[in-house]
C-alpha cells in the first residue's frame, strides 16, 4: 500500500453494520467514503462521525459508482437486511446484491482496491445441514418471498469469486449470521428489535410460529472485528462469521421482557414463508483462518442494545 493512510469505500455506510464499521475503520486510521442512498439506512447513524475524515456520498449503487482518487478497500455492505424490508422492497433487493455489486466490483477493479463482500447466513436458506458449514451448498427456495434476498446474496457471492478467478481481484466474503446492537432501526420488523420495542412499551411481544425455531445472535463488536480480521486475511473462500450460542425465538423473548423489567407476555403470530427453522454457523474457519471468536455473550450484548433502544423509544413521537 501507498506511503498514505488507507481509504475505503463503505456502501451501505448510514445502516446499522455499514455505520459501526466506518466508526471501526476511522479509528484504525483509514479515510472512509461512505454511501448511501438512504432507502433503509440512516444519517443519524453517522452523523458523530461527519466530523471525522468521512467523506459522505448520497447515492444509489445500482448505478455507476463514481469516486475519486485511490481507494485501498471496498466494503460493499447496501442492502435492506431484514425479512420486512426485503418482502417490501423486492425489487431493490434483488437490485442492489445485483446490479449494485457488479458496480461495486468494477469500482474495486478499477482502483486495485480489496473488496470485501456482505453476504448472509440466508444463502443456506432453511438449512438441512446443521450446523452451517461454509462447504455447504444450502436449502433456498427461490421463487419464495424470502428469495429475493437469498438469491441476489448467492448471485452476489457468485460474482465475486469471478471476479476474484477471471479477474484475479482480491476479494473477500463474509457470511454474516443474526446481528444485534445499537442502530438498529426500532421498526426494522427483526426479532431483537422488535421484541425490545415491544418490551419497552409493555406491549405483547409477536413470537412468530411457535418459537422453537433457533437462531444463534452476534453482537455488533464482535462481527465488526470478524470483518476487520477478514479484510487483512488471504482468503478468498466465503467465511462464516456469527456467535455459535444457538437459542430459540421463545427464549430470546423472554430474556428480553425479563431484561427490560417488562410486563408485556408472549402472544404467537404465523410464522413467515420460508423461515428457517435453524440457525447456527460452524466457525471453524475464522478461528482458524482470522484466529477469531465471539467475546460477547448474549445476556452481556442485549444490556448493552437495551440502553439505546430504551432512549429511542421514549424519544418515539
Ligand atoms: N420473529 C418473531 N417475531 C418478530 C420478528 C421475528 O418471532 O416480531 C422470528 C422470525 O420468524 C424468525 C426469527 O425471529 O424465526 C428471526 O427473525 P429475524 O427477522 O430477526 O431474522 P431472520 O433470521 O429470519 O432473517
Amino acid at each position: 500500500m501507498a506511503d498514505r493512510r488507507p481509504r475505503t469505500v463503505v456502501t451501505g455506510a448510514a445502516g446499522f453494520i455499514g455505520s459501526h464499521l466506518c466508526e471501526a475503520l476511522l479509528d484504525r486510521g483509514h479515510a472512509v467514503v461512505a454511501i448511501d442512498n438512504l432507502l433503509t439506512g440512516d444519517l443519524a447513524n453517522i452523523a458523530h462521525l461527519r466530523e471525522r475524515d468521512l467523506q459522505f456520498i448520497r447515492h444509489d449503487v445500482t448505478r455507476y459508482i463514481d469516486v475519486d482518487d485511490p481507494v485501498d478497500y471496498v466494503l460493499h455492505w447496501a442492502s435492506p437486511a431484514s425479512p420486512i424490508d426485503y418482502l417490501e422492497l423486492p425489487i431493490q433487493t434483488l437490485k442492489v446484491g445485483s446490479l449494485g455489486t457488479h458496480n461495486a466490483l468494477g469500482l474495486a477493479k478499477a482502483k486495485g482496491a480489496t473488496f470485501v463482500l456482505a453476504s448472509t447466513s440466508e444463502v443456506y436458506g432453511d438449512p438441512l445441514e446443521h450446523p452451517q458449514r461454509e462447504t455447504y451448498w444450502g436449502n433456498v427456495n427461490p421463487i419464495g418471498p424470502r428469495g429475493v434476498y437469498d438469491e441476489a446474496k448467492r448471485f452476489a457471492e457468485a460474482i465475486t469469486l469471478a471476479y476474484h478467478r477471471y479477474h484475479g481481484l482480491d476479494t473477500r466474503i463474509v457470511r454474516i449470521f443474526n446481528t444485534y446492537g445499537p442502530r438498529m432501526r426500532l421498526r426494522d420488523g427483526r426479532a431483537v428489535p422488535a421484541f425490545m420495542t415491544q418490551a419497552l412499551a409493555n406491549e405483547d411481544v409477536t413470537v412468530f410460529g411457535d418459537g422453537t425455531q433457533t437462531r444463534s445472535f452476534t453482537f455488533i463488536s464482535d462481527l465488526v472485528d470478524g470483518v476487520l480480521r477478514l479484510m487483512e486475511a488471504d482468503t478468498h473462500d466465503p467465511i462464516n462469521i456469527g456467535n455459535p450460542h444457538e437459542v430459540t425465538i421463545e427464549e430470546i423473548a423472554r430474556s428480553i421482557i425479563e431484561l427490560t423489567g417488562s410486563t408485556s407476555r408472549i402472544v404467537h403470530r404465523p410464522l413467515p414463508v420460508d423461515d428457517p427453522k435453524q440457525r447456527r454457523p460452524d466457525v471453524t474457519r475464522a478461528r482458524t483462518l482470522l484466529g477469531w471468536a465471539p467475546g460477547v455473550g448474549l445476556r452481556e450484548g442485549l444490556v448493552r442494545t437495551v440502553g439505546y433502544f430504551r432512549e429511542k423509544v421514549a424519544d418515539r413521537p
